[in-house]
């Protein structure tokens, strides 16, 4: 079928540009969930780079156990690396990168990122972005970066997300190629985990791609709310909250949702 020759194995790693991204491809039509794949792949020693990816999820989730919607038509991936500890926080950023340039290499729409972990077209979701890491003192087992993109999804037929969501598809009118978007990304995703060495260089390209920096926003962490001005992210990727009575609050990517209070009204 050709929607399924579209992401097999040699069809990504054919002619791919890439030292190890993406070089060991294990394709699924169907899975529940790329992660727990990987993970188990990773625990099993899986070569650096390797990726799994499904044409569709039916169990796919996102941040703090929600679910993250990926039927066939949009891509789902997730790429085990094993990077050292320091760079860590850093993967959330590349991971962005790969996936705002690989978009607009693609299609030539622009994206931007919502901290921490969402990339947005003309205000919709587009892609989420999960980073998962077995760590062991001060050792990193391996992480995994999990991708999920909407490319040729009809956003109008799935209600429960149709009022923050888009596609490419939608967004240009066409259908994109998964292929090439995959390939895309993980050349840019290589280039820039390469690049972790200089991570100042990437910081700031990230900072430059967020929305909300000088904005009004909630931030919901737990039980916790707080509101305040998005002054600015520390080089660590945290979001710096200037809260109404002037204290400036470090707010971790972790377990947070954040939400625009200038657009709610
Ligand atoms: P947010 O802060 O945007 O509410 P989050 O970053 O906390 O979300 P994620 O893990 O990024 O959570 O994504 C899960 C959320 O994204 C779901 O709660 C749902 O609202 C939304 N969602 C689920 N599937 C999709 C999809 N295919 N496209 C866009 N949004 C989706």
């Amino acid at each position: 079928m050709a929607m399924e020759n579209e992401l097999s194995p040699l069809a990504i790693t054919d002619g791919l540009a890439t030292r190890f991204m993406g070089q060991n491809v294990l394709y699924y039509p169907s899975l529940p969930s790329t992660m727990e794949v990987a993970k188990k792949e990773a625990q099993g020693g899986a070569a650096q780079g390797t990726v799994v990816i499904a044409g569709e999820q039916t169990a796919a989730r996102g941040r703090l156990g929600r679910a993250w919607l990926s039927p066939e038509g949009g891509l789902s991936i997730s790429v085990i690396i094993y990077p050292e500890i320091t760079y860590l926080p850093y993967l959330i950023m590349i991971a962005s990168l790969a996936v705002v340039g690989s978009i607009e290499a693609v299609t030539g729409l622009k994206a931007q990122l919502k901290w921490p972990n969402d990339v947005l077209i003309h205000g919709g979701k587009v892609s989420g972005i999960l980073i998962e890491s077995g760590v062991r003192g001060d050792v990193v087992d391996y992480s995994i970066i999990g991708i999920g993109i909407n490319v040729n999804i009809r956003i109008a037929d799935f209600p429960g997300i149709s009022a923050i969501a888009t596609s490419l598809s939608d967004e240009l009118g066409v259908r994109v190629s998964r292929r090439e978007l995959v390939r895309r990304l993980l050349v840019e995703l290589e280039e820039l985990y390469l690049a972790l060495p200089e991570g100042k260089a990437i910081f700031k390209e990230w900072r430059h791609r967020l929305v909300m920096l000088g904005k009004k926003v909630s931030v919901k962490s737990g039980e916790t709310a707080y509101q305040g001005l998005a002054e600015d992210v520390a080089g660590d990727g945290s979001l710096l909250l200037r809260h109404q009575d002037g204290r400036l609050i470090r707010v971790l990517a972790g377990d947070v949702s954040l939400r625009d209070l200038d657009d709610s009204g």
